[in-house]
């Protein structure tokens, strides 16, 4: 680690590769002998362009998808999403369904329930969110225009460790913060959408990856851009798209590349996930993990300690050890680690080792 940068447990906007920072810094002033900033030239560029068209080819490769599926570049987050998704496939007696699996999923089924076509295919509501439902749970509709889930439950620390089987029913999933971290059966999907602040990238770009066939309906009564066939039919360049972003997504997706890909980002991510909670798991009860072990995220580990000062305490003496961005959302409590792809092992190791001591000095 850099000496003067600390070990970035944030869940979003999140830890970005070191290396791509470097990188990003080193071609700052002068991108590519344009005697530019990326952030100053033009979107119809040469230079541009082939920044665009890389960063498509490095996601498509990684996700190993073929030809039916494209890539495109939104704006206005997860969030808008979870809107554009209702609007645009979901109609009259075809509603989405909805796997409720944490706020985000809740967030995204309360739009297409404002629009009169969500209905709700199974829910963990009741059980805090501490798991994913099961297969077995599911009940949905023969005629729903779609199946959507949350694999990644960012704020509870939950996953899905399995594709949902949905007999022909297209599967959409809000992949936010797990997109690229491990190799998944994408071609199971027939939409996917990532905020990319969490594991990919800057605030500002979505990345959706979808079945062609589903973007070239022409869903022409919503507004030019809420409607997927405009950024598909114009290769997501209808408009000024958050460049810089793409361009930082563009070389985090090298960045994998390079590492081994998705099975090497599993690898690492998995070993780390282990060490945080076998720390939970032997600490007699000092650390008490929200999700079910059977749910438990790779991305987000969630824990409570004994009391909320110990809590507030831990958070503070974590900064003074370089930990910082521990602190869990305010609907769970206690801490949150995010340890996306970008995480080190190392990182990792040191805050274990600071449970460990912590435990030791207040238990
Ligand atoms: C952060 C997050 C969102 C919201 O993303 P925005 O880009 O802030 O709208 C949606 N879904 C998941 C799973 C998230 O983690």
């Amino acid at each position: 680690m850099e000496a003067d940068r600390v070990y970035n447990f944030n869940p979003g906007p999140g830890t970005l590769p070191l290396d791509v920072l470097k990188e990003a810094q080193a071609e700052f002033l002068n991108f590519n002998h344009s005697g530019m900033s990326i952030l100053e030239i033009s979107h119809r560029s040469p230079q541009y362009e082939a920044v665009h068209q890389q960063a498509k080819k490095d996601i498509k490769e990684l996700m190993e998808l073929g030809d039916d599926y494209e890539v495109l570049f939104c704006q206005g987050g997860a969030s808008q999403q979870f809107a554009m998704i209702p609007m645009n496939f979901a109609s009259g007696p075809h509603k989405g369904a909805y796997v409720l699996s944490g706020s985000f999923a809740e967030k995204a089924y309360k739009e297409a329930e404002h629009l009169g076509v969500g209905t709700i295919a199974a829910s963990s509501k009741e059980g805090s969110y501490k798991h994913i439902p099961q297969q077995e749970e599911l009940q949905i509709p023969s005629d729903a225009a779609y199946l959507h889930i949350c694999c990644n439950n960012t704020i509870y620390g939950t996953e899905y460790h399995y594709v949902p089987e949905t007999n022909g029913i297209p599967l959409f999933a809000d992949m936010s913060s797990d997109m690229l971290s491990r190799p998944v059966d994408f071609k199971k999907f027939d939409f996917i959408y990532a905020g990319v602040q969490k594991n990919l990238g800057p605030a500002g770009v979505v990345l959706v990856v979808a079945k062609k066939s589903l973007l070239e309906r022409n869903a022409d009564k919503l507004p030019t851009m809420l409607r997927y066939a405009t950024f598909y039919k114009k290769d997501s360049l209808y408009n000024t798209p958050p460049v810089f972003c793409i361009y930082m997504v563009g070389k985090v997706a090298a960045w994998i590349k390079a590492q081994g890909g998705l099975t090497e980002m599993a690898r690492r991510n998995e070993k780390k996930a282990k060490i945080l909670y076998e720390a939970i798991d032997r600490s007699n009860g000092f650390y008490r993990g929200h999700a079910e072990p059977g749910s438990r995220s790779f991305m987000n580990a969630t824990f409570r300690l004994p009391s909320e000062d110990l809590e507030k305490k831990f958070v503070t003496e974590a900064l003074t050890h370089g930990l910082s961005g521990i602190k869990g959302h305010r609907s769970v409590g206690g801490m949150r680690a995010s340890i996306y792809n970008a995480m080190p092992y190392e990182g990792v190791a040191a805050l274990v080792d600071f449970m460990e001591k912590f435990r030791k000095e207040n238990a």
